[in-house]
């Protein structure tokens, strides 16, 4: 099972592809946050990468592309895979479908997790991770017990830097400009899976079996 999910920055897909990963034991590969990895680790490519993130923008294809080549070609990707915010525009697909072809790993299916634009900008600033065990939260409608607390670990939460306000808008467009056109790249390809991202966590994961045929 080697997949892409597709979506806008909070339709929930990192959520949803951490659940495939506790199901399905198959790894996720997240680009955001193996770049997040990098800038918290001050590597050189983390250095390059934080003044892209900090602005809402992509990241070079040069960086991300080096990064999930990489990544696939460990042993665990095997089995599968869960790829998480990448592709982010055409040219990464088109790189995307070179470097699985060489693997002998070709895609099974773009999952798209749909919700209308409205929703977004709430899901994005009303969301909070821990910082201890990286579990997600939203203030508005998926609150921890006691504010700012983690209920599976106690760690303390936090705000991406890109989930304020102002990089919110530009992330938003970015996607609009040139992640959204993957949808009709996919589709043509015959492998476009779209489940509606909205209701709760539970019934989209539901969905998102029934659809694949597990
Ligand atoms: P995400 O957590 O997927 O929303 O990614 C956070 C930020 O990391 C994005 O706003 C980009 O700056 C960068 N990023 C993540 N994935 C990619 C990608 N596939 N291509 C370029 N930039 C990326």
């Amino acid at each position: 099972m080697n997949l892409v999910f597709l979506g806008a920055p909070g339709a929930g897909k990192g959520t949803q592809a951490k659940k495939l990963v506790e199901k399905y034991g198959i790894p996720q590969i997240s680009t955001g946050d193996l770049l997040r990895a990098a800038v918290a680790a001050g590597t050189p490519l983390g250095k390059e990468a934080k003044s892209y993130m900090d602005k809402g923008e992509l990241v070079p294809d040069s960086v991300v592309l080096a990064m999930v080549e990489e990544r696939l070609r460990q042993d665990d990707c095997k089995r599968g895979f869960i790829l998480d915010g990448f592709p982010r525009n055409t040219s990464q697909a088109e790189a995307l479908d070179k470097m699985l072809s060489a693997l002998n790993m070709p895609l099974t299916a773009a999952v798209s997790v749909d919700v209308p634009f409205d929703d977004l900008m709430k899901r994005l600033t009303g969301r909070r991770t821990c910082k201890a065990c990286g579990q997600m939260y939203n203030i508005y409608f998926n609150p921890p017990q006691k504010a700012n607390i983690c209920d599976k670990c106690g760690g303390e939460l936090f705000q991406r830097d890109d989930d304020k306000e102002e990089t919110i808008k530009k992330r938003l467009d970015v996607y609009s400009a040139q992640t959204a056109p993957l949808f009709d790249y996919y589709k043509k390809r015959g492998i476009l899976k779209s489940v509606d991202g909205t209701g709760n966590i539970d019934e989209i994961f539901a969905n998102i079996c029934k659809t694949l045929g597990f």
